[in-house]
């Protein structure tokens, strides 16, 4: 590698001197469940097939990103799963160089496809599954078959997209009595169970502050197991991590409203239908589709990049009651 590649790929940092060098892209809006935290219960007036970035924007957009240091690409949604040619996009992304590529899926279709997204350069996997139980799960999503991403969840480790990470989002009154058997879960697997904040998403009806499980909470239930030692407390991301005493997999908390990390922030959104967000709950949002469409150059991407970086905010206003929340536009579309 020459020295110059070497600055060129340097990451860059913002006004709050974060370095941003990961990225959360949405590829669909569209979804094969309808989790109640997630989608409105009348569902979606998803993207038109126009409206969304095709392969080729994406990877543009990724390889411009890698020039200034970009390491990390989270592939989400919607159910990323659902979009066409996923293996060949998986493909190109990794392609571009990009070091560490990974991707959130509910795990409905995932067992099938594993195996060749291994092949095409996926590192790792999230599956989400917010409860145990089959009757419950159905509930949640509206329909949704566990067994299916039971089955995920083995083929995953199977095809070494590991270490597989679980989320669950533990909600009062609906999941929050299985946080210790969620838990209990890395006595004997390698997994990282990831509990997630419930998050306000707009226009889903079922947000409450008083239905969020506080990382407290949680810390509480789990500790109720055994010693729970902190495991590399704080790295580069939002997630405080944990491990039971003689247990195998790892334990994470994240909790962007109870516990401010956004000083540990180093994340990009991009939308599905092409807009950079520099934060998840950014009143801001950079359109880098239509500059694309009307023959930008490579230059005016970098320059939308470099922008977007610089208006990156410092915290989010969750708790503000500044009218953050209703900007979301819901998580699928934005990518969770
Ligand atoms: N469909 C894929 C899945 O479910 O994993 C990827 C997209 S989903 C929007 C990404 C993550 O966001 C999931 O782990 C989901 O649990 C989480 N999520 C969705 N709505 C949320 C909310 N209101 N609060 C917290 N997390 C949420
Ligand atoms: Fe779909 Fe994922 Fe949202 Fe559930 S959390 S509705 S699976 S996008």
């Amino acid at each position: 590698m020459t020295m110059q590649t070497k600055i060129k790929n340097q990451p860059i940092k913002d006004s709050y001197n974060r370095r941003i060098d990961y990225l959360r892209i949405s590829i669909t809006d569209k979804c094969n469940l309808k989790c109640v935290y997630c989608m409105p219960s009348k569902g979606l007036e998803y993207f038109k097939e126009a409206e969304i970035l095709t392969d080729e924007e994406i990877v543009r957009f990724i390889r411009i990103a890698h020039n200034h240091g970009l390491r990390k690409v989270r592939i989400t949604g919607g159910e990323p799963l659902m979009r066409k040619n996923i293996i060949s996009l998986v493909s190109s992304i990794k392609e571009t160089g990009i070091r560490d590529l990974s991707l959130t899926t509910n795990g409905i279709t995932l067992s099938k496809i594993a195996g060749d997204l291994k092949a095409a350069g996926l590192d790792r996997v999230n599956i989400s599954m917010d409860t145990l139980k089959a009757a419950r799960y159905k509930t949640i999503t509206k329909g949704g078959d566990i067994n299916l991403v039971r089955e995920s969840i083995k083929e995953a480790e199977r095809a070494g997209l590991t270490p597989v990470k679980i989320n669950v989002v533990p909600i009062r009154g609906i999941n929050e009595d299985e946080i210790s058997a969620f838990a209990s879960l890395t006595f004997k697997e390698n997994y990282h169970i990831r509990f997630i904040e419930f998050m306000p998403a707009t226009r889903n009806g079922i947000w409450r502050k008083e239905r969020c499980v506080s990382s407290e909470e949680v810390l509480e239930k789990i500790s109720t197991l055994g010693n729970l030692d902190s495991f590399e407390f704080r790295g580069r991301g939002p997630s405080r991590n944990y491990r039971l005493k003689g247990a195998a997999g790892i334990i994470g908390i994240i909790s962007p409203l109870s516990d401010h990390f956004c000083g540990f922030c180093n994340r990009l959104r991009l939308t599905a239908d092409g807009k950079i967000r520099p934060c998840l709950f950014s009143m801001e949002e950079i359109d880098i589709k239509t500059p694309m469409r009307n023959n930008a150059t490579d230059k005016d991407i970098d320059k939308l990049f470099l922008h977007s970086i610089k208006v990156k905010p410092q915290r989010h206003l969750l708790n503000e009651n500044t009218g953050a929340t209703r900007i979301i536009k819901t998580m699928s579309k934005i990518g969770g």
